[in-house]
């Protein structure tokens, strides 16, 4: 089984380590700062040997080059965005595959935020690392892409097995589901969750990772039912105050 650990990073962001304890090897993902992650790894006597890079933002690529420079190890992440990442060594595409032991991950293009963003899948262990792309009641804003790329990644996303784990890249969590019960004051288990949520960052707890199903039942992007619809939710967040 692969062990995943969270590490908070600048103001808002999560990085992930994802660690195969058979190899003893330890990815990354989108480390947008390399202190915490050296610190995080230096407490459970890992190394990094690779950097999964899942969009060009310098939030989750600023850390690439230290890591790189302590550790030697490679960045993978979207060849669409090569020119963007300077650190990046190995780019990939939809449906390719990254490793890491015997775990496989595909990569699943995901554009909408950025123009080549990717997120990692791996199916047989049911993990998602969604990056700016699917977020705990919210989804990325649409920085270089269109309404109709976002909402098609929605409906990937929803196809997956509710079991799935999803580590997005950061702690909106609080603003997103407060205006998640704008659009859906009746839902619920969107109430619930949010009694959760509000405990939660009041003791300044992480309410990440969240699932493929709680996201299916609270997540107004996730459920959005047309391209119309979800342009006007996106619209509205972007918009939103709260
Ligand atoms: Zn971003």
């Amino acid at each position: 089984m692969l062990e995943v650990v969270r590490v908070a990073a600048l103001s808002d962001n999560y990085v992930w380590l994802i660690h195969d304890a058979v190899t003893d090897t330890t990815v990354v993902v989108d480390p947008g700062e390399a202190a915490p992650v050296i610190a995080a790894l230096d407490a459970r006597g890992w190394r990094a040997d690779a950097i999964w890079t899942t969009h060009w933002h310098p939030d989750h690529t600023a850390g690439n080059a230290e890591l790189k420079a302590r550790y030697g190890c490679a960045v993978i992440g979207p060849e669409a965005e090569r020119s963007k990442i300077p650190t990046l060594d190995h780019g990939v595409d939809e449906g390719d595959t990254v490793q890491i032991g015997d775990h496989q991950a595909t990569v699943l293009m995901t554009p909408g935020h950025t123009a080549g963003h990717i997120v990692f899948h791996f199916a047989d262990d049911g993990l998602l690392f969604s990056g700016d792309t699917l977020f705990a009641m919210g989804c990325g804003r649409l920085f270089e892409g269109t309404a109709a790329q976002m909402f098609a990644n929605m409906q990937r996303f929803a196809m997956l097995p509710d079991a799935t784990i999803v580590h997005g890249a950061h702690e909106y969590t609080l603003s997103n589901g407060r205006f998640a019960l704008t659009v859906e004051p009746d839902n619920a288990v969107l109430i619930a969750r949010m009694v959760d949520v509000e405990g939660l960052r009041a003791d300044g707890l992480p309410t990440l990772p969240t699932t493929i199903g709680l996201e299916r039942a609270t997540n107004p992007f996730l459920r959005a039912q047309s391209v119309e619809q979800f342009a006007e939710r996106r619209a509205g967040k972007d918009a939103f105050r709260g």
